[in-house]
């Protein structure tokens, strides 16, 4: 058995079709677990739907009602960037539930990994760039609503700005939102994070360490928070094509040892999300989250 459970569900499947989201990209990450005997299936757990009670803490009513009643305007579509449809809509209702299980399994046993979520650009009243739920906002909301936490940090690494859940977010002293993507992209407005850390195109895995070291650093030392939920995007990688940053593979589970160590060996849990990765070859994305994985299992072995 793995020393954390893997949260997955076969409805997170955004069914988009053919789209530079390769929304079966959860499917074939638990099928690589698997194949490669990383885990059983035992590892894994089904997480519930959140309720619409739990979107409600982060998103207007307003907003969750269009989406459950198709009734979306053509420019609200189109800042999604995906087409409409009832399946797509409810993964992203799974998608936050399972960020919500993974969360309370991190409490419980130090880390938890959702094989899904991550869908930053969710604003409460809206939706962008793939993203019409905010999974990381519902997660934290709802685990401070029943008193799990108390104040939460989000490191998000994801090669786009977190803009969805920095607003969410924004004057809110009890989650600290760190951002570290690349600057020239989208988002091309970017609401403020607690902190941001804006590279320059072409960054390397050297600078990005550096740069990420420094930071998580900085913001530990200003916030001690009771959970982390790490945005593990695999988009930073040098052959991302919605990314224009160059880390490799090797760079990005160094990026993951730091992330996940700095938090776990002062026993804070985190809960890790996957968010975006559009290598050309999608296996390429797939080795990338594979990869976080892997390192999540040998830092829990080690310490
Ligand atoms: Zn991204």
């Amino acid at each position: 058995m793995l020393p954390f459970r893997l949260v997955y569900h076969p409805k997170y499947d955004l069914n988009l079709g053919p789209h530079v989201f390769p929304s079966q990209k959860y499917r074939w990450l638990r099928d690589r677990l698997l194949q490669t005997r990383f885990c059983g299936e035992d590892d894994f757990v089904e997480p519930e739907p959140a309720s619409d009670e739990d979107i409600l803490l982060a998103h207007e009513r307003a907003w969750v009602t269009k989406l459950k009643n198709g009734t979306l305007s053509y420019q609200e579509i189109l800042q999604l960037e995906i087409p409409y449809s009832p399946q797509t809509i409810a993964a992203f209702w799974v998608a936050a539930g399972g960020t919500i299980l993974a969360a309370r399994l991190a409490l419980e046993s130090r880390l938890g990994f959702n094989l899904g979520g991550g869908f930053h650009h969710g604003f409460a009243g809206h939706g962008e760039g793939f993203c019409a739920i905010n999974d990381i906002a519902v997660a934290l909301r709802r685990l401070q609503k029943d008193g799990a936490i108390a104040r939460a940090m989000v490191v998000d690494c994801d090669v786009h700005h977190g803009n969805g859940t920095a607003a969410l977010f924004a004057g809110d002293p009890s989650v600290f939102t760190l951002s570290i993507h690349q600057f020239h992209n989208y988002p091309a407005v970017k609401p403020l994070s607690s902190m941001d850390i804006h590279l320059p195109d072409g960054t390397g895995d050297d600078e990005y360490l550096h740069r990420l070291r420094n930071g998580l650093a900085a913001a530990r030392s200003m916030f001690h928070p009771d959970l982390v939920l790490y945005v593990a995007g695999a988009d930073p990688y040098c052959e991302d094509q919605l990314g224009g940053l160059a880390l490799t593979f090797q760079g990005l589970m160094e990026r993951d040892r730091l992330v996940l160590e700095t938090s776990l060996r002062e026993n804070i849990p985190v809960a890790v999300v996957l968010a975006g990765g559009y290598a050309q070859n999608v296996q390429d994305t797939i080795t990338i989250h594979a990869n976080t994985a892997a390192v999540a299992r040998k830092l829990l072995q080690a310490l």
